[in-house]
């Protein structure tokens, strides 16, 4: 038997593939889940190791100096100078306004690793323990309509940048997918976004966005915005959504009289 390892065609070439995949901007949709994790956290360790080096901080502090300065002057926020914080504005700058709460949710609790899939999938009762039990009508439309090779591993509540979501976070074996509600805020509206809807029947309007692998399919109520993100085909995306629509937005509306 040879020891020599087997030769493949470079774009099969497994070490070629992991290398592309992990120099790449986003790990391809079709990679197991568990995996992709670890590229993105591959991806985030790097751009933390850059910026451990000597010199890093002090440009990015001259360069952040500067900007924020001019930025001062004009009247604008200071810059975001975490790498993860950078990647995360530079997608949340490509999606409107009202969706950018939803998709900073997904990002910083489920593809970033806030709340990573577990190595052993919880059953439903322990997955969905610390869910606001006003909650449980959302939970269940996502049952009702969710395909089948989809697991429920969390459900609960968490904080991004002070502001309060509900999130379940299910998987298969290659994806990730967010049902996430957060209460409206008075200059949040898909409306007055003016992003045209892709689907309006039965009472719902459905607002569409994608940036990356990232697909988003959202909703509007009175006091509350919901969002469905995750890494399906923005047909798959839609239609859960649209299959989840009036039940989600009958269950929202209950907790608004
Ligand atoms: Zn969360």
């Amino acid at each position: 038997m040879s020891s020599q390892p087997p030769n493949f065609p470079p774009d099969q070439d497994p070490n070629n593939r992991l290398r592309q995949a992990v120099r790449g901007a986003a790990a391809p949709p079709h990679l197991p889940v568990k995996i992709r994790q670890q590229l993105d956290q591959v991806r985030q360790r790097k751009a933390t190791a850059l910026w451990a080096r000597p010199w890093v901080p002090v440009a990015a502090l001259l360069v952040v100096g500067v900007a924020g300065g001019l930025m001062y002057r004009s009247g604008h926020r200071a810059l975001p100078v975490n790498p993860q914080e950078v990647e995360s504005a530079a997608l949340l700058s490509n999606v409107s306004h009202t969706m950018r709460p939803g998709l900073d949710d997904h990002l910083h609790c489920s593809v970033y690793g806030g709340n990573p899939v577990p190595n052993r999938m919880p059953a439903l009762a322990e997955a969905v323990q610390d869910l606001p039990p006003q909650f449980r009508e959302l939970l269940a439309a996502v049952q009702r309509h969710i395909p089948e090779q989809f697991r429920i591993y969390s459900a609960h509540e968490c904080l991004r940048s002070g502001r309060k979501f509900v999130h379940l976070q299910l998987t298969t074996d290659s994806q990730l997918l967010s049902v996430i509600v957060t209460s409206r805020g008075v200059d949040e509206s898909f409306v007055r976004d003016k992003i045209i809807p892709s689907l309006a029947g039965a009472g719902t309007s459905i607002y569409q966005a994608k940036t990356l692998r990232f697909q988003m399919a959202a909703l509007e109520t009175r006091d509350y915005l919901a969002y469905v993100v995750s890494d399906l085909s923005e047909q798959q995306n839609l239609d859960l959504m649209t299959a989840m629509a009036p039940e989600i937005r009958l269950a929202l509306e209950k907790l608004e009289s």
